[in-house]
């Protein structure tokens, strides 16, 4: 969970939402019919959009998703990948989280490290 994310996800005024959604839709996957799992936002929650209610807790932008379905509907979206993240003006930048995991940070401090004569 991205850590802007957290202190909404565990709102009670989330909890409520996502049950009351879960309800309306009777549990059931919007795209394929399974089991649903997960309410997702339609416009995806941002750190500019988190305290916004009409994105966050509106029906409107809500869909019940099986895990499937919901991983399918993130796997579309290029632009967010693992380690990367929106810092608070909205930039897309690389997590530092992220930059860990990748072991792009390791190799980069390597590669300064290491003297650049003995690669060529
Ligand atoms: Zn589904
Ligand atoms: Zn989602």
């Amino acid at each position: 969970m991205k850590p802007w994310a957290e202190k909404f996800y565990k709102s009670r005024a989330w909890q409520e939402v996502r049950q009351a959604y879960f309800i309306y839709r009777h549990g059931i996957c919007e795209r394929c019919g399974r089991p649903g799992e997960i309410v997702h936002h339609k416009e995806y929650l941002t750190p500019l959009n988190i305290n916004d209610p009409n994105i966050t807790l509106s029906f409107d932008n809500l869909e019940l998703l099986c895990l499937d379905c919901h991983n399918k509907e993130h796997s579309k979206q290029d632009s967010v990948k693992d380690g990367l993240m929106f810092d608070d003006d909205g930039n897309l930048i690389q997590s530092p989280r992220g930059l860990e995991n990748s072991g792009l940070f390791r190799d980069r401090r390597a590669a300064f490290r290491k003297p650049r004569n003995r690669l060529t």
